[in-house]
């Protein structure tokens, strides 16, 4: 018997049971991904490059393709991009360890050319299998390359600082670090962009609006859960995940706070599908669980 399986079945917990079938996912995931054929570049590759991290996080960040150093080393983002990138982070108070780091192919094309159409299919597998283990709900698109994966098309100057909804995950395409160590006067405009998307998957600065209605939404066991609904009837979802958060309505439409507002509206059928990608204690599950439990409420809301 493996050892993950044995360690799985001798978990005291299910949390613990989870984690040991996670960690056992990500080193399958990482030996498919090592073993690859599937295009060209597997010819002229040192090393496989898969996701950086322990998964699962709030927020995955996206590259293009390894470079020199991380085909030499099997990690992302380790050469002078990466440095840019761990001190854009850290301007915004975030470090490089709380995210799921990845890139749009797994392999280095010679001499770090653009990755083309065949070969960001070929990988394309692998970067849904990444994302999905990651547990994400947020995504940091670095560059055309990241964007294009995910709205073919779309020009990163138009859409850089922009957050955008789709396939269940909120989007946050900003420039490459490698755009910003030539130019450097977007270094600002990155770390923002940063920072807001790691604000967004790690629930801070987000306030409730000052319009908003409070509610107690009553469990059914003597406790209540607090809610907002501002003034356009939407739910406000509160950013202290460990305290009383949720929310949800009669529209069934959840806004995040007035930071953000002015980008993002989830449904909380959405929020369910986020939270079904995160499978363990982070930030997306607990919301998953309150989610359900007001939806259990079945509009049991006291005022
Ligand atoms: N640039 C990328 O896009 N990815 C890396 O991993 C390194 C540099």
């Amino acid at each position: 018997m493996t050892d993950w399986l044995l360690a799985a079945q001798h978990a005291s917990s299910e949390s613990q049971r989870r984690k040991f079938m996670r960690r056992h996912q990500v080193e399958y995931l990482r030996s498919t991904i090592r073993n690859c054929r599937e295009c060209p570049l597997n010819r002229t590759r040192k090393n496989t490059v898969p996701f950086d991290g322990t998964p699962p996080k709030p927020i995955a960040i996206v590259g293009e393709a390894p470079g020199a150093n991380e085909d030499k080393e099997g990690k992302p983002f380790v050469g002078r991009s990466g440095s840019m990138l761990r001190q854009m982070l850290e301007a915004g108070g975030y470090e490089r360890k709380q995210a799921v780091i990845m890139n749009v192919v797994a392999c280095r094309p010679p001499k770090n050319r653009t990755p083309d159409i065949e070969e960001v299919e070929a990988c394309a597998p692998h970067f849904d299998a990444q994302l999905s283990l990651s547990g994400a709900w947020v995504v940091a698109l670095l560059g055309q390359s990241a964007l294009n994966r995910i709205r073919p098309g779309a020009k990163i100057g138009e859409a850089r600082g922009k957050p955008f909804w789709q396939e269940g995950r909120v989007w946050v395409p900003t420039y490459h670090p490698a755009y910003v160590l030539r130019n450097r006067s977007s270094r600002v405009l990155v770390e923002n962009d940063l920072q807001l998307a790691f604000d967004i998957a790690y629930g801070k600065n987000w306030k409730q609006p000052p319009n908003a209605i409070s509610l107690s939404i009553s469990k059914g066991n003597g406790k209540a859960l607090t809610a907002a609904i501002d003034a356009n009837g939407y739910a406000v979802w509160n950013s202290d995940r460990l305290g009383d958060t949720v929310v949800v309505l009669r529209d069934e439409l959840v806004k995040v706070p007035v930071k953000h507002s002015n980008l993002i509206r989830y449904t909380v059928e959405e929020l369910i599908r986020i939270g079904e990608l995160g499978q363990g204690e982070d930030m997306a599950t607990n919301d998953l669980h309150k989610i359900h439990l007001v939806k259990s409420l079945g509009g049991t809301i006291v005022q």
